[in-house]
């Protein structure tokens, strides 16, 4: 028998390559951190907005969000 050294070595192999093929087809969990865009109001057209995206201005009062700089130029500051 001949045969029963390779068959040896391949069950061998196969046994020793499974963990690294599991590995390799498992699905990377990589869920993105994406957090929730808060919402703020433009205090000249009315309008909400997307804060990340918001024009912002700082002045004495606090921060204020607008939906464009047009809006910030036209805010009277209260
Ligand atoms: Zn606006």
């Amino acid at each position: 028998m001949r045969l029963l050294p390779i068959l040896l070595f391949v069950v061998l192999a196969v046994v020793l390559l499974l963990p690294a093929l599991r590995r390799i087809q498992l699905p990377a969990r990589r869920v993105p951190r994406a957090l929730p865009d808060e919402l703020v109001k433009d205090p000249v057209c009315q309008t909400y907005i997307v804060k990340s995206r918001a024009v912002r201005r700082i002045d004495a009062g606090g921060v204020r969000y607008f939906c464009s700089e047009q809006c910030a130029r036209l805010d009277t500051g209260g």
